[in-house]
C-alpha cells in the first residue's frame, strides 16, 4: 500500500494527525527532500528507510515502491503542502493502478493556505473578490493556451502564483498586462512561510520585483496578488443582524 501524504507547507505541526500516523506506521518513506522539513521524519520509526525524491526520477521512485509492495511493506510518499497542486501526483497514482499497487491521498495544508494566515488574510472578501487563481508563470514546464497570467490577471480576481519567484520582473509585466491591477495594487512576496526562515514582504505590483531582488528572494516564495491585502470591502451577508439564514432570523424579523 502507498499513502500519498500532504506534508503541510514546513512546519512540523501543520501536517494533518492522519498524515503524521502514517508516517509513524510506515515502513518506507519517500519525500520531497527540497520542500518537505526534515523534521517531520522524526515522526518515522528508527527503522524506516528513508528516500529523498529530490535526487531521483520517477522510475526510481517507482521501482522503490514496487520493491517495497512486493515485501508487503507500507510507503508513504510525502509530498510538500497540498500533494494536489504541483505535487506530480498523477503520474504516480497512473503507474501504481497499472501495476495493480493500491494507494490512497491524504490531504495537506498547502503554502497558499499558511501564506494567507502568516498575513492574516482573506483571499474572498465581499464586494472586492469572490475567486482565488492559483496559477504560476511558464516556465520550463509551459503553460496551456488561454492560461497565460496576463489573460487570468485580466479577472483582477485574488491570485496565488507559485513556481514564479524566479522570474519576478515577467510575473509584474504580465499580471500588469492583464489590465485589471495597477502598479497601486497590493502584493506580497511570502518566502518559506511556517519555516523558522519565514520571510513577509508586502508591497505593491509595482515594486514586487524590486522587493524580490533588495529581499534576495528568487525560490520557495509565493507571490499574492490583489486588493484583498489592503483595499476596503463590504462586510459578511452571513454575520450580518438584517439578514436571515437558515440558522438565523433577521433583526426584527419575527416568523
Ligand atoms: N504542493 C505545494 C506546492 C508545490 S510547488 C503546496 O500545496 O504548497 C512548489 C512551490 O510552492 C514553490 O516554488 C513555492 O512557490 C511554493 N511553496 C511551497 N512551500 C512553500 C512555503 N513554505 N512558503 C512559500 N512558498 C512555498
Amino acid at each position: 500500500m502507498v499513502h500519498f501524504v500532504g506534508a503541510g507547507p514546513g512546519a512540523a505541526d501543520l501536517i494533518t494527525l492522519r498524515g503524521a500516523e502514517a508516517l509513524r506506521q510506515a515502513d518506507v518513506v519517500i519525500y520531497a527532500g527540497s520542500l518537505v522539513n526534515p523534521a517531520l521524519l522524526e515522526n518515522c520509526r528508527a527503522d524506516c528507510e528513508l528516500h529523498n525524491s529530490a535526487a531521483m526520477t520517477l522510475e526510481q521512485v517507482l521501482a522503490v515502491m514496487e520493491r517495497a509492495e512486493a515485501a508487503g511493506k507500507t510507503t508513504v510518499r510525502l509530498h510538500t503542502g497540498d500533494p494536489s497542486l504541483y505535487g506530480a501526483i498523477r503520474e504516480q497514482m497512473d503507474a501504481l493502478r497499472e501495476r495493480g499497487i493500491p494507494f490512497d491521498l491524504t490531504p495537506g495544508v498547502s503554502s497558499f493556505s499558511a501564506a494567507a494566515a502568516a498575513l492574516e488574510a482573506e483571499y474572498t472578501l465581499p464586494g472586492l473578490s469572490q475567486s482565488l487563481i492559483l496559477s504560476r508563470l511558464a516556465g520550463r514546464t509551459p503553460v496551456p493556451a488561454g492560461e497565460e497570467l496576463s489573460q487570468l490577471a485580466a479577472h483582477g480576481a485574488s491570485m496565488v502564483l507559485f513556481l514564479s519567484a524566479g522570474m519576478l520582473p515577467q510575473l509584474q509585466e504580465e499580471l500588469l498586462a492583464g489590465g485589471a491591477y495597477t502598479p497601486e495594487t497590493p502584493a506580497a512576496l511570502v518566502y518559506k512561510v511556517s519555516w523558522p526562515e519565514e520571510k513577509l514582504c508586502r508591497c505593491t505590483l509595482g515594486t514586487l520585483a524590486e522587493t524580490g531582488a533588495r529581499e534576495g528572494i528568487y525560490k520557495t516564495a509565493l507571490v499574492l496578488v490583489g486588493d484583498f491585502l489592503a483595499g476596503p470591502y463590504e462586510r459578511s451577508k452571513l454575520y450580518d443582524p438584517d439578514f436571515s439564514t437558515e440558522y438565523r432570523k433577521a433583526r426584527g424579523e419575527t416568523t
